[in-house]
């Protein structure tokens, strides 16, 4: 039997940004045929559902060398031409000044962690990037990135995935393989686990190490301008808040953040560490209410509450499971950073399921012989 032409069947279980720009990409190959299945999907907001509560940019933050910079890295070259020559994305290039202070350098865990050097391996990265060091020691970065209005960017996406025939559908999994069943050809031969925090909780995964990493935004209709960040603001000692602020393209407002508090999960804003926000916001990013520094001069959309996916130990991003016969491929456990490496770690699941076919046609001419 010559299976070179062989239909692979995957199940892809999430319609955050992770599953649907993985559905996308492997939608290309039409020797691929996709379900993708998913409890909530674009327009939903959830507690349990991540991706509606990003900011969201690119700013890199794994370290020099590790698989999570190569997937930054490689997801690059994608969001800069959709804001070059794709307007109906939802994304545009912003210019992003960015303050490391003296006594955040070389801080693990908080959102700043790459940026503690006056120049990071990511300069040569994202276009015009320059930077200088204060008397002080704190480190100042100005380059082009870009802000993703994630409540078209993620429709987009998902509007893409039907352009290629990807078929979608609602679904609550228990366990990780009775997605294999919900394949709208019968059954798959391969689910990729795009389900985030939740795979801490889906049967067979289970991953315990998964850390839940709040943050809590403002979304206001005010201008902020360039993008802007510094590294923590003055909390009183809780846990860690910076200040920062992303003008969304295409009149999706401005987000002021945050916090990356691991220590609580609750999904209700707390209407302190908003006035926190705000009052930040408005002092150290004039754009937002033109000099007044009054919060009162914000005009308020939203507030929001999302749970990073964090795994301390590195994402799982391609590892393959085999699972009561079916092979279960992983993509989870992108903390801060699931849209700016959405591209590169939907890379590496095509080069794992490019293999696990490869494998699948050479054990099926061992058997014609
Ligand atoms: P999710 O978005 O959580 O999607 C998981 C999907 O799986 C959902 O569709 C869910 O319904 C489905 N699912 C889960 N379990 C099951 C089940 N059992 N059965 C069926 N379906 C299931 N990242 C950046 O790159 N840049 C930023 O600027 C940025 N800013 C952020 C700001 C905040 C405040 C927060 C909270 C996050 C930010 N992030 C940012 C991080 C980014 O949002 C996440 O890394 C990313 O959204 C994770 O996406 P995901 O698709 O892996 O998971």
């Amino acid at each position: 039997m010559d299976n070179a032409m062989a239909d692979t069947n995957i199940t892809v279980i999430g319609a955050g940004v992770t599953g649907l720009t993985t559905a996308f990409l492997l939608s290309k190959n039409k020797r691929n045929k996709i379900t993708l299945v998913a409890k909530f999907m674009p327009g939903d907001f959830d507690i349990e559902y991540t991706s509606p509560w990003a900011g969201a940019n690119f700013l890199p933050m794994g370290a020099e060398g590790s698989d999570q910079a190569r997937y930054e890295t490689n997801t690059w070259p994608w969001l800069s031409n959709l804001a070059k020559n794709h307007p109906e994305a939802g994304i545009h290039f912003q210019q992003c000044k960015l303050h490391t202070l003296a006594k955040d350098i070389g801080a693990r865990g908080s959102l700043f962690a790459e940026s503690r050097d006056k120049l990071p391996w990511w300069k040569d990265v994202v276009p015009d990037f320059v930077s200088s060091v204060g008397s002080d020691g704190s480190i100042h970065y100005s380059f082009t990135s870009v802000c993703i209005n994630i409540a078209i960017y993620l429709p987009w996406l998902l509007s893409k995935c039907l352009e290629e025939g990807v078929n979608i559908r609602r679904g609550v999994i228990g366990f990780v393989t009775d997605a294999a069943d919900l394949h709208h050809n019968g059954k798959a031969d391969i689910v990729i686990n795009c389900t985030g925090l939740q795979s801490r909780k889906l049967g067979g995964v289970e991953d315990k190490s998964l850390v839940a990493v709040r943050g809590q935004t403002v979304l206001v209709r005010n201008d902020g301008g360039p993008m802007f960040g510094i590294s923590s603001i003055d909390n009183g000692g809780r846990e860690y808040e910076g200040s920062y602020s992303m003008t969304r393209a295409a009149g999706g407002g401005t987000i002021l953040g945050g916090t990356f508090d691991p220590t609580n999960e609750s999904p209700i804003p707390d209407l302190n560490i908003a006035v926190r926000i705000m009052e930040h916001a408005v002092k150290l990013n004039p754009h937002l209410t033109g000099g007044t520094g009054k919060i009162d001069d914000l005009d308020i959309v939203r507030h929001g509450v999302g749970l990073r996916p964090l795994r301390p130990q590195g994402p799982r991003v391609g590892e393959v499971d085999v699972i009561r016969g079916v092979q279960v491929v992983h993509s989870y456990g992108h903390g801060s950073w699931g849209y700016q490496g959405s591209m590169g770690s939907a890379k590496e699941i095509e080069r794992v399921v490019a293999q696990i076919e490869q494998q699948k046609k050479t054990a099926g001419k061992v058997l014609s012989k």
